[in-house]
């Protein structure tokens, strides 16, 4: 009877041989390719923070008519995470109508770690007459120095956003920039504040303010479910655009 191949010593080594040789290469080979062929950018799949501001017994500003800030913004970041979804993976530090502390907030950020976190609000005054849109990026009181332990060379909280600060000046230009161009006749203001909310964030931040509650005309057009879709759709270029152009590196 002809034993097979792999039953004989001389074909048994053979096979021995092939196989290793088979293990060994091709792993090898298949990782050179996997690392060598740079994935295009939207396959890489960022990960975009937004936080709707508020939310609970804290229903933030409230506009003449019953409008209040915590369900605007809640209907606006729902909109914004649906129009990003097909390029970035996109999570909401809240989803329903309870309260959350701010480092919560950064916290859910920073755990992933997100490239970019938008913290969604609307403007209020006691001025009924006051309206505008603002893009704010995080600017520590100057006074206050940025304070970093020489023993373990670890970033205060409150001091996380400053080493991001340049980009998310530019996050809030390009965001205000987007905004302008879809509404040319809104008053539109970029300036940089201490906001809690964004000091500990570790990525490129930026609060909005998509309009100013406390004026009937912006309380009315944040009532309308168009109006929000076109303002997602502002924000959403605004943040694609900047994530593409190489805003998240450091
Ligand atoms: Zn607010």
């Amino acid at each position: 009877m002809l034993r097979p191949l792999h039953w004989n010593r001389p074909g048994r080594f053979l096979l021995a041989f092939v196989l290793a040789v088979v293990a060994v290469v091709c792993p090898i080979h298949l990782l050179a390719v996997e690392s060598s062929a740079k994935k295009p950018f939207f396959e890489e799949r960022p990960m975009v923070v937004i936080d709707p501001g508020h939310g609970g017994s804290d229903e933030g500003a409230a506009g003449p008519s019953g409008s209040r800030e915590k369900d605007v913004v809640l209907r606006l970041a729902e909109q914004v995470a649906v129009l990003l979804e097909d390029r970035f993976q996109v999570e909401l530090t809240r989803t329903g109508d309870y309260g959350m502390d701010l480092p919560q907030r950064t916290g859910t950020a920073n755990r992933y770690p997100a490239a970019l976190f938008l913290s969604l609000h609307t403007a209020a005054s006691q001025a009924p007459h006051v309206s505008g849109v603002f893009f704010y990026y995080h600017r520590p009181i100057a006074s206050v120095a940025a304070v970093t332990s020489k023993k373990t060379e670890i970033t205060a909280w409150e001091n996380l956003q400053d080493r991001h600060r340049e980009q998310s000046r530019r996050l809030a230009q390009e965001l205000a920039r987007q905004w302008k161009t879809r509404f040319p006749g809104d008053e539109v203001t970029v300036a940089g504040h201490p906001l809690p909310v964004l000091e500990g964030a570790d990525m490129p931040a930026v609060l909005v303010e998509a309009g100013t509650l406390t004026h009937a005309a912006d309380e009315l057009r944040l009532a309308d479910m168009e109006h929000l879709k076109t303002v997602a759709a502002v924000l959403a270029e605004g943040v694609a655009s900047f994530l593409k152009a190489g805003g998240a590196a450091p």
